[in-house]
């Protein structure tokens, strides 16, 4: 076999880094780099351009492009800037492409090497909880291959072999519960952005470890779940599991449960989904049962975590409502770290957003996803002055 042409979208990133030390461990001479992907962090990426020999590095920030250029000065990477130059790139021919930018800025550029037919390793989120439908259509047509990486839709994919043949009567979905697994409300709502960030038993980017911890990492992860797999809303379940181990579950009608298991390390979604349909050797944690003792598991407490209620009202409504309900998030997240609104504050603030947007109409085309997600954002930016006031 050749090597495999890969692309790494948000390669400066957590889930960028592992990506790296994956194709590492499997060995740089098995892949042609094409392009990676960074916004501001411009050393990390021409480094990472330079160690995998990368085509073509993208900064998706234009005003860095001079920088980015003169990191990579010598090295023959070609440097590129701006949204339409990650698009472009991303778009090049490739065999497998992880997808790893954080927030909406990911749909377009994923969207273009969905339609270049080009297998996507999928971590960002927004692609299926914003624009599910689109997204799943564009890679229908091209007939270009999803491979869930978030670490439970990856498990649940390896649990159904990527088959949908199979009636499903439950999917489980483990949370740890994040940092305030156990605090009070009272005690939520006084805790800061350094306490919400520090994860327990996942080290990951900043955004995505405070959506951990009000949970609603897992109320989108709930609506990813539900455009993967043929399965209504109500057959979706949240179960926190402290240790991380067991990262989801699949029930069938005959009273059958699959779950998998797996050290908490992004790298075994994304070296699953890099050797897929085969299995390759990762130099990671292995699980000792001795010594693990027990696994708990416990219903998720809807008073303290609001978000997954957020996310069924968000299917039950359909249409833009997911992509809002992930717009208003941002903007409350995004006013929560810089201390605008308190942690307890982001959840009403998005139902919020949720019920002034709710007679949106459905979306026909990327367009009117992209108009639901400002409206969120101009309407979340509203509600944030009147919660920090
Ligand atoms: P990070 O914040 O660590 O990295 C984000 C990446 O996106 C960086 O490369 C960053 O570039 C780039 N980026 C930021 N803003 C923009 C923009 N406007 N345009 C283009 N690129 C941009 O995030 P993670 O690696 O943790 O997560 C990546 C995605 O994967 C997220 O959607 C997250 O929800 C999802 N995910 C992550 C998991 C994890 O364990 N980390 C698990 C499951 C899913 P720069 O750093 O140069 O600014
Ligand atoms: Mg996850």
């Amino acid at each position: 076999m050749g090597r495999r042409r890969i692309s790494i979208l948000g390669v400066t990133g957590s889930i960028g880094a592992s990506t790296v030390s994956v194709i590492e461990a499997r060995g740089l001479d098995r892949f042609d780099v094409v392009a990676v992907s960074g916004n501001s962090n411009i050393a990390s990426l021409a480094e990472r351009a330079r160690r995998l020999g990368a085509e073509v590095a993208v900064t998706a920030d234009p005003a860095r492009l001079a920088e980015l250029r003169a990191a990579l000065t010598g090295s023959g990477v070609e440097a590129t800037a701006g949204p339409a130059a990650l698009i472009e790139a991303a778009g090049r021919p490739a065999d497998w492409m992880m997808s790893a930018i954080v927030g909406a800025a990911g749909l377009a550029p994923t969207l273009a090497a969905a339609r270049a037919g080009t297998t996507v390793a999928l971590a960002n989120k927004e692609c299926l909880v914003a624009a599910g439908d689109l997204f799943l259509a564009e890679m229908a047509r091209s007939g270009a291959q999803l491979l869930p990486v978030d670490s439970e839709h990856n498990a649940l994919f390896q649990l159904t072999h990527g088959t949908r043949a199979v009636p499903i009567e439950r999917l489980i979905l483990t949370a740890s519960g994040g940092p305030f697994r156990n605090f009070t409300r009272a005690e939520m709502a006084r805790v800061t952005v350094a306490q919400a960030v520090a994860h327990p038993n996942w080290s990951m980017g900043t955004r995505i470890s405070i959506d951990s911890a009000t949970m609603f990492n897992k109320a989108l992860e709930m609506i990813e779940a539900w455009h993967l797999f043929p399965i209504a809303p109500e057959q979706i379940e949240v179960l926190v599991h402290p240790q991380s181990i067991v990262h989801a579950m699949i029930g069938y009608s005959d009273g059958s449960i699959l779950a998998h298991l797996g050290p908490p390390d992004m790298r075994v979604a994304i070296g699953h989904a890099l050797a897929w349909p085969q299995r390759c050797e990762l130099p990671v944690d292995r699980l000792d049962f001795a010594r693990l003792s027990r696994l708990e598991f416990q219903a998720p407490d809807p008073e303290r975590f609001p978000a997954l209620d957020l996310a069924r009202a968000a299917m039950a409504r359909g249409g833009v409502a997911p992509c809002v309900m992930n717009a208003a998030r941002e903007v409350a997240l995004d006013a929560f770290i810089g201390g605008d609104v308190g942690f307890l504050d982001m959840a009403p603030l998005v139902g919020e957003a949720m019920a002034r947007l709710d007679g949106l109409p459905a979306a026909r085309d990327l367009d009117d996803i992209y108009m639901a997600d400002a409206q969120a954002r101009r309407v979340g930016r509203e509600l944030v002055k009147r919660y920090a006031a």
